[in-house]
């Protein structure tokens, strides 16, 4: 590991005294960053710590929605959500994550800025264009069964890994952020992250300097809600495929419904296509079938992950129905409603 200077944050108004040139990182539960600096993946000659930053660390419930600091730690994330149901999808999402010591260090900011799993990204001694642009990707024509369907580029395949992301794709978060110049700016989750395209490298809207305050969840009625993670181990693995979803019908009629796939894309993935389908529209088998047929439309496969978009149908026709499912019966209807799946 190189050798690096630490400064320590305090509160939200130290931003604006920092020495951060181009090479400083912040560091909040470091469960990623630390990983990366010792595979000298990422060298950072200067550290900002922000373990003592306590103004962050609470979890506040508005009128309209729910303020989540930046240094909550999923596991105080999880155990909160866990009361409210209509935050029931976040709180699945972020236990289907991880372990539970590195739930208890995470952080919510630091959730949303981990870096890929790709395994060609964290080995040196391979090609990679995000680690090292212009060097070529050596997942296209590797193993890429983890890799990327939807969002990908010729560039980069590589999945984002966060749980926690996808549920709040699909409640629709936004993120609070203060710049080195000391301005605020909130910018929606859906528009936070970037495709690869010509630059992998770039991950995200942050500039340098600028640091992730809070988590805004907006309230709102969402019906019965499910995250569904699908992986090779029962725990402790990133996502294959993952489905967050929230359905609320009214009589056979879709009257809100919230979706985000993980697994599948370069970003957390907000299908709008499948959304466009199905908001407004009689709830049916052949309508779930048309809405993910739609989506899957896009999707481009690289060998390993053939498998993908069969898989991501399946949890998708699954999910949805048991949420049909599980309304019907919350008010009172007997037996089952959707028995031809
Ligand atoms: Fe690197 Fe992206 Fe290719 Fe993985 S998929 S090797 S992260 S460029």
């Amino acid at each position: 590991m190189n050798p690096f200077s630490v400064q320590t944050l305090l509160t939200e108004a130290d931003v604006e005294n920092l020495r951060f040139d181009a090479q400083a990182r912040y560091i909040a539960g470091g469960t990623n960053l630390v990983d990366l600096m010792k595979h000298q993946i990422e060298t950072p000659v200067s550290l900002v710590d922000l373990s003592e930053w306590e103004e962050a660390s609470d979890i506040v419930k508005t009128g309209n929605g729910f303020r989540i600091g930046a240094m909550v730690t999923n596991s105080a994330l999880a155990n909160f959500a866990y009361q409210e149901p209509s935050l029931s999808m976040l709180s699945q999402a972020l236990l289907s994550g991880a372990t539970v010591q590195l739930r208890n260090r995470a952080t919510t900011g630091g959730n949303l800025l981990q870096r890929t799993r790709c395994y060609y990204f964290y080995d040196t001694a391979k090609p990679c264009n995000k680690r090292e642009p212009g060097t070529g990707c050596s997942a296209f024509t590797g193993m890429n069964r983890i890799h990327a369907i939807f969002g990908t580029s010729e560039q980069c395949i590589a999945t984002h890994p966060s749980d926690m992301a996808v549920a709040l794709i699909a409640l629709n978060a936004s993120v609070s952020v203060k710049t080195a110049e000391g301005k605020t700016r909130d910018v929606a989750l859906r528009e936070f992250y970037c495709m690869p395209g010509e630059t992998p490298d770039r991950e995200h809207v942050l500039k340098q300097g600028d640091l992730v305050t809070s988590v805004f969840i907006p309230a709102k009625t969402r019906g019965t809600q499910h995250y569904h993670k699908v992986r090779d181990r029962a725990s402790y693995a990133f996502a294959l495929v993952s489905v967050a979803a929230g359905l609320e019908l009214s009589g056979e009629t879709i009257r809100s419904v919230s979706l985000s796939f993980g697994g599948v894309g370069t970003i957390p993935w907000h299908p709008q296509k499948a959304l466009d389908v199905l908001e407004g529209s009689d709830f049916s088998v052949s309508l779930l079938e048309k809405a993910i047929d739609a989506e899957l439309a896009d999707a481009k496969t690289f060998g390993s992950n053939d498998f993908k978009p069969g898989l991501l149908r399946r949890v998708f026709l699954s999910v949805m129905l048991s949420l049909a499912q599980r309304q019907k019966a919350q008010h009172g209807h007997e037996g089952a409603l959707y028995e031809n799946h």
